[in-house]
């Protein structure tokens, strides 16, 4: 039987805390759709400067509603990073350096599929799935619009 060396533990230990391995670039590729809103109005993308930023992840053409994920592992903490913003459970910071960030009853929130949920920058970026990321104080209704505006992935 080959033993492991006893020195390997640590390093992988060490490399599991720098969250969800990403694959190489090739690795999968898979398409998913989204739209931000903050305060109620809808975060343009469509511009160059925006396009093919990363090529584990990235939108490209004339389309800034497709994400195209090309290596496994991709959060969509780090698809926004590549177009320098942040996102993660209470702010959305925009690549002009603005934050919104959870205020009162302004509050930032994110849906997949239309369902709510709590994974916001941790969620990797899975096939077929619609994102909504919406910071305000928007009533369901205005939410739902919201929602039904994100288009369908090319699948
Ligand atoms: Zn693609």
């Amino acid at each position: 039987m080959k033993h492991i060396p006893l020195f390997i533990f640590p390093i992988l230990f060490v490399s599991g805390c720098f969250g969800p391995y990403i694959g190489s670039v090739g690795s999968t590729h898979q398409h998913a759709t989204f739209k931000v809103y903050l305060d109620g109005n809808g975060l343009n993308l469509l511009n160059p400067k925006y396009m093919v930023k990363s090529q584990h992840v990235h939108m490209e053409g004339e389309d800034a509603d497709t994400i195209h994920k090309h290596a496994t592992g991709v959060t969509l903490g780090y698809f926004f990073k590549t177009l320098g913003m942040k996102l993660d459970n209470s702010c959305f910071t925009t690549d002009d350096g603005n934050n919104y960030c959870n205020n009162g009853d302004k509050t930032l929130k994110f849906y997949v599929n239309g369902v709510r949920s709590n994974d916001y920058d941790q969620h990797e970026i899975f096939n077929n799935e619609k994102y909504l990321i919406s910071y305000g104080n928007e009533n369901d209704s205005e939410i739902q619009k919201q929602i039904d505006s994100v288009s369908n992935p090319v699948g």
